[in-house]
């Protein structure tokens, strides 16, 4: 693999910043950013920044849902229990519902 790719973002080589300008003087021109690759895994080895990454994912939508369609809901097991704090006296107060042993919590249980 190169050692560099040029941003994803749809209009990386419209964002005006002085980094982008390359060109001699009267022919100077704004450029699609240069990506050092260092981490596989990283949105960031292929787009400069979240806003590219944004612009990418709002242009392209439609093809990435298409990736994984999500034609139903997931699902994570958990279990819901009532907590109370005790008083002085050895009587509950603030009863509330604390969520537990949720496997997986905030991550898809696919
Ligand atoms: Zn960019």
């Amino acid at each position: 693999m190169s050692s560099h790719v040029w941003c994803h973002g749809p209009y990386c080589h419209t964002h005006q910043t002085l980094d982008r300008v390359r060109g001699s003087q009267g022919s100077k021109v704004l450029r699609t950013r240069k990506i050092k690759q260092w981490r596989d895994d990283s949105l960031y080895n292929w787009f400069c920044s979240m806003h590219c990454y944004n612009e990418f994912a709002n242009k392209y939508v439609q093809q990435i849902v298409r990736i994984a369609p999500r034609t139903e809901p997931l699902t994570t097991p958990c279990q819901i229990r009532e907590h109370s704090n005790i008083d002085y006296y050895g009587k509950p107060y603030k009863t509330k519902s604390v969520l537990i042993n949720a496997e997986h919590l905030g991550v898809d249980n696919e």
